[in-house]
């Protein structure tokens, strides 16, 4: 039997992707093998790659000027990659912290040289996003980093800030492929898999072509742009399955409609639970409603003592994971592309049951 899982990752995949790998476990299209045993650098994981690619290109609209990079390490790596690429470029990179991830993010690029705190919400909750007005950026910054999707305070950007030339580079670990994306307005897009697209430690990474090269004398070669691009994502054993995985997630999304499709759902899933909660007695979400995300939703009770029971009943009509994170409490719903509408209703005909008995 399988549950309703709202968790914010390792997350729901597709039913239909399981089935497959299911299917082609033991032998993938007559190989006699599984994609688990193959070399990397066969004829058929090179077609299952080449695939995956092409069909991101086709789901994002890539533009050509684009690499696509399938990386490992998880998101938190590319923390490191990114300032270790692209500091060098020009001043002391803008950074935009919103939540828990983009402040990880400038712990960690601050390892390495002087970073610039554009806009922060540190000092408050992290409700919200601040206006582009009020961000302190810098025309001559080596590029600005921003979470668009912030996965634990249930923050997004529904607007793309404009930083002229200099390149934006956002985290879009919890929300790529939610909907259709203007690629061609970022210097380096970057997502770990294992939120919306497929098994945990498989990074995506999209990157403009001239942000390739320039790498400091220090940058691991595993993590150098330029050289990862130039091997094809191989410059060793990459992470096979989790690309295959994700290959057949894509196909998935491209079978339903592609992200204009995918998007629709989306809308109305988060719009269903938010207005439940809105209009809920029991229940509250914290976060500025221009700035909601459409894939994390954090939700608190107004009533004390009531979240192991709340937490309970759900788990006995197979609704799980929906601890909130530790450092918020409460409850969050991550309601990622895989989690079906009919796991949005449960959840909130559950919700609906638990404050009538608790009115
Ligand atoms: C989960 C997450 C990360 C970290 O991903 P890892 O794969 O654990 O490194 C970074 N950023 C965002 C926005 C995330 O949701």
């Amino acid at each position: 039997m399988r549950v309703h899982n709202f968790s914010a990752g390792p997350a729901v995949l597709p039913e239909p992707v399981l089935a497959q790998a299911q299917a082609e476990m033991l032998d993938w299209e007559g190989a006699g093998m599984s994609v688990m045993e193959m070399s990397h650098r066969g004829r058929e994981f090179g077609q299952i790659i080449a695939e995956a690619e092409a069909d991101l290109r086709t789901l994002l609209d890539i533009p050509a000027g684009y690499r696509v990079l399938f990386l490992q390490g998880g998101a938190s790596l590319q923390f490191s990659a990114i300032p270790l690429n692209l500091m060098r470029r020009g001043g002391a990179p803008d950074y935009v912290v919103t939540g828990e991830w983009s402040a990880k993010a400038l712990g960690e690029a601050q390892r390495y040289g002087p970073v610039n705190v554009a806009a922060s919400t540190a000092g408050g909750a992290h409700d919200h996003v601040p206006p582009l007005a009020r961000w302190r950026l810098d025309p001559a910054a080596a590029y600005l980093h921003y979470c668009s999707n912030e996965t634990v305070h249930g923050v997004e950007f529904h607007w793309i800030p404009e930083t002229g030339a200099v390149p934006l580079v956002a985290d879009m670990s919890s929300h790529l492929l939610s909907g259709p994306l203007d690629v061609s307005r970022f210097g380096l897009i970057y997502a770990g898999a294992q939120k919306n697209i497929g098994p945990a430690g498989l990074v995506i990474v999209i990157v403009r072509d001239d942000l390739l090269g320039g790498a400091s004398p220090l940058c691991p070669g595993l993590l150098d742009y330029r050289l990862n691009a130039a091997a094809g994502s191989m410059p060793n054993t990459p992470a096979t399955y989790s690309i295959y995985i994700a290959g057949l997630v894509f196909k998935w999304l491209l079978a339903g409609g592609g992200l204009a499709a995918i998007d629709q759902l989306n809308d109305e899933k988060a719009r269903l639970l938010y207005s439940f909660i809105d209009e809920s007695t029991l229940y509250t979400n914290p976060v500025a409603r221009a700035d909601r995300s459409r894939m994390n939703v954090p939700f608190m009770l107004r009533r004390a003592g009531l979240d192991e029971a709340f937490l309970a009943g759900a788990g006995e009509r197979g609704l799980v994971q929906l601890r909130g994170h530790r450092s918020l409490g409460g409850m969050r719903a991550s309601i990622y592309n895989a989690m079906p509408i009919e796991g949005v209703r449960a959840l909130i005909d559950y919700m609906r049951d638990f404050q009538t008995l608790h009115a």
